[in-house]
């Protein structure tokens, strides 16, 4: 079985990405399990493609193996795009802290303009520098009074639409079951789609 290195460390985003690859006889291995020292990659990129990239090629050289990393956030229309890559550090603080601001700036926005997307961006780099790359986004509405306990981060907030979504939905994301949440959402879209181009690769 070929193998790739995940630069994450966490073992919900490695079990998702196994349960796509292991068809392609791929199997993912979480940084810690190929012996990767503990160092953090610093994040210093403008785009969720620079980041992953440099989070993938840092693994990558440290292995010699390709080494796969994905870089996600959520991007509110309204605020320009807003917080993007710095989705997870926004407001110097916790997930609540992050919530917190979100909620704030909502606040003065009528309602039906409060459109936001979630990005995931996931960037394979192979020993020979051979890159591939596969982006994923789910669209959705922020809501300022939060729902449901399932999900991480800004989920409670984040209510989808569009494409893959049932017309009048109204449950926030951490209202969703992990399995629906995952067939929609913008990590598991950049999963399939990865999973394309490996398939594409190795015919
Ligand atoms: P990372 O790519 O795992 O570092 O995620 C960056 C940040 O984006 C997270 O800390 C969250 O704040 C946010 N984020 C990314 N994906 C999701 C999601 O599926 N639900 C909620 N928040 C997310």
């Amino acid at each position: 079985m070929k193998r790739i290195i995940a630069a994450t460390r966490n073992e919900g985003k490695i079990r998702e990405m196994n349960a796509i690859t292991e068809e392609l006889g791929i199997a993912i291995i979480s940084r810690d399990d190929a012996g990767v020292p503990p160092v953090e990659i610093e994040e210093t990129g403008t785009t969720f493609e620079e980041n992953s990239y440099i989070k993938a090629k840092a693994i990558m050289e440290m292995t010699g193996e390709p080494a796969l990393a994905d870089d996600s956030g959520i991007c509110c229309d309204y605020l320009g795009g807003a917080p993007g890559v710095q989705s997870a550090r926004w407001s110097g603080g916790d997930d609540e802290d992050n919530n917190a601001k979100l909620v704030r700036l909502t606040e003065p926005v009528p309602p039906e303009e409060r459109i936001a997307r979630y990005v995931c961006v996931m960037t394979l780099v192979y020993p020979d520098g051979e890159t591939l790359r596969a982006r994923g986004e789910v669209e959705g509405m922020i809501i300022t009074e939060p729902r449901g306990d399932g999900g991480f981060g800004y989920d409670p907030y984040f209510v989808p639409r569009g494409e893959g979504v049932a017309p009048g939905e109204t449950r926030t994301f951490a209202e969703f079951p992990a399995e629906e949440k995952n067939a929609i959402s913008h990590r598991g879209r950049a999963l399939q789609e990865m999973a394309r181009l490996l398939r594409e690769r190795s015919k």
